[in-house]
């Protein structure tokens, strides 16, 4: 067993380097072997993998990724933690730490542009803005993604038309990645303890289903604009963004056998993708 998931040992590992954890970076490390393992294994890393890491707090998932993979890279925030990770990897050689901002990354410059694989226990604060920036621009660069996540954004990822949890958030990832939920996490398994449940997601770009939506700009314009208004008709929502009047964009609900009456919450990603190629089609100069 590793000494990186005794709570002991953590406490005194982070004293002695003098450092207090940050809520605002979400610093609770997992201290559970069984929950380090399952993760990995989501991630069916081989040997010949690249894996990169977000914030690897005192290394404890790092580690087990270092053991699996042929490299792995890990991007940490918070500087004082540098020296910590220098000290609890010091005898992996395939590992390399750098002290950056996630949200802050050229990834492709940083990566190259060979396929990597991401697994991370993130911080919550910054998850989703970093999942729309992956699945949007970089997601030939990550065909797998393994992330444990605020169990609620999670349930928002894999949540279906209609339900309270369906949003922007759901359709991005629904339409970029074939999306699971894989298991949730108690509290208890963190050191120290946040104040929020947990779950493990995977998020699959090689496996997504394949939709035709004319353009992606468009198609996460028409995805923004109906659930900035989720429970209005998507008409409404719509004629208020597109330059088409409310029987053009009727006529185009027809043809994409769309009643546009409908709330915008209960579309399909099959029905977005519809939508945005014929209105691609109709707006295109
Ligand atoms: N991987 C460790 C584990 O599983 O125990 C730590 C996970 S902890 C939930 C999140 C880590 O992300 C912390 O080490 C924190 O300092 C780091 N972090 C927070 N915001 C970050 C950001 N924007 N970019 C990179 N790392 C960040």
């Amino acid at each position: 067993m590793s000494k990186l998931t005794n709570p002991g040992f953590v406490t005194q590992l982070l004293s002695s380097h003098g450092i207090r954890l940050r809520k605002k970076w979400g610093q609770n490390f997992l201290v559970d072997e069984n929950i380090l393992i399952k993760i990995v294994s989501a991630a069916e890393i081989e040997c010949g993998d690249h894996v990169l890491e977000i914030g690897p707090g005192i290394g404890a998932l790092t580690r087990e990724l270092a053991l699996r993979a042929d490299r792995v890279t890990a991007l940490e925030i918070d500087e004082r933690l540098i020296p910590v990770l220098k000290e609890t990897l010091a005898e992996y050689d395939n590992i390399t730490i750098i002290r950056q901002d996630a949200m802050d990354v050229d990834y492709p410059g940083l990566l190259g542009d060979k396929p990597v694989k991401l697994v991370a226990n993130m911080p919550y604060n910054v998850a989703t803005p970093l999942f729309y920036r992956w699945l949007k621009q970089h997601r030939q660069q990550f065909p797998v993604m393994v992330c444990m996540l605020q169990k609620e954004v999670a349930q928002r990822i894999v949540a279906k038309p209609g339900s309270k949890e369906y949003g922007t958030l759901s359709v991005v990832c629904q339409f970029a990645a074939k999306t699971e939920l894989l298991f949730t996490v108690p509290r208890t398994v963190f050191f120290p303890r946040p104040e929020i449940s947990s779950a493990v997601v995977r998020l699959r770009p090689d496996a997504a289903t394949q939709y035709d939506v004319g353009d992606e700009a468009v198609f996460f314009r028409v995805v923004e604009a109906v659930f900035s208004q989720r429970r209005k008709m998507a008409l409404n929502t719509l004629h208020a963004v597109f330059p088409l009047s409310k029987g053009e964009l009727t006529e185009l609900g027809a043809e994409a056998d769309l009643d546009l009456a409908r709330r915008g919450e209960t579309l399909s990603v099959a029905e977005f993708a519809n939508l945005s190629r014929l209105l691609y089609n109709k707006t295109a100069v």
